[in-house]
């Protein structure tokens, strides 16, 4: 299986702390221990040529996770129009955190995908879907000390199915963790992972990443999705 990390790695130019959390910002953090499974990683960053994300690069991906916040204007509609097709034709994706407000991610959910903020919060997450492959090794509760709160109203369609409800201590609620599909492609998104909270550090988090990453790793890639004019196949 082979991944992409995706980041848009601004914060890690700006602010120390995350570099700190993060040694090789939140890319080469998150590549380093989807290594530790059977995974072949590169990472790919806005500052490199095309992205990072050129067409050979992703023709050899089997899942693409997706991190940005700042720059997600600076991603150009042509990078996002090549990743969308990719994904409707079977690419896997994983959409973490502030990613929900990427070009890629309202693309492919056709919504706002806005949501209620606040930093500093914590929370409590919930695995309500205990048998989804993602769900694997995670208890039914685990607790995030402080991570950025984000809360419903989400503006996405209904997903396909939600495995993870999260808890924040003003009160809020959270869908934080669930699947949907465009095309052939299965795409996951995970609220955790504010560039400067640790929660990427938590065993919980990252083993729910390296099952996300399994989950939505295609059958068969590049299927097209056509429009035939169909000869009967039997005659009338
Ligand atoms: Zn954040």
């Amino acid at each position: 299986m082979k991944v992409t990390v995706w980041n848009e790695n601004i914060h890690e130019k700006e602010i120390p702390l995350v570099t700190e959390l993060y040694p090789g910002g939140l890319h080469g953090y998150l590549a380093g221990f989807l290594k530790e499974e059977d995974v072949e990683v590169r990472t790919a960053t806005l500052d490199e040529s095309e992205c990072g994300l050129t067409d050979e690069i992703l023709k050899d991906t089997d899942v693409v996770i997706w991190w940005g916040h700042a720059g997600h204007h600076l991603v150009p509609d042509e990078i996002v129009e090549m990743v969308h097709g990719y994904v409707l034709r079977g690419m896997g994706l994983v959409v973490l955190h502030s990613g929900h407000h990427s070009k890629l991610f309202r693309k492919l959910m056709g919504t706002t995908c806005n949501l209620k903020w606040r930093d500093d919060a914590r929370e409590r997450v919930w695995t309500i879907k205990p048998n989804h492959p993602i769900a694997a090794g995670i208890p039914e509760t685990f607790v995030l000390d402080c991570e950025e709160m984000y809360g419903e109203p989400f503006d996405v369609p209904e997903p396909q199915e939600t495995i993870f409800m999260s808890w924040f201590n003003g009160g809020e609620v959270f869908r934080s963790g669930f699947t949907n599909v465009r095309g052939n492609g299965r795409i996951f998104y995970f609220q955790p992972g504010h560039e400067t909270n640790r929660s990427f550090q938590n065993p919980y988090v990252q083993r729910i990443i390296k099952n996300a990453v399994r989950w939505a790793c295609p059958v068969r890639k590049n299927l097209a999705i056509e429009c035939p004019h169909a000869p009967a196949l039997e005659g009338e």
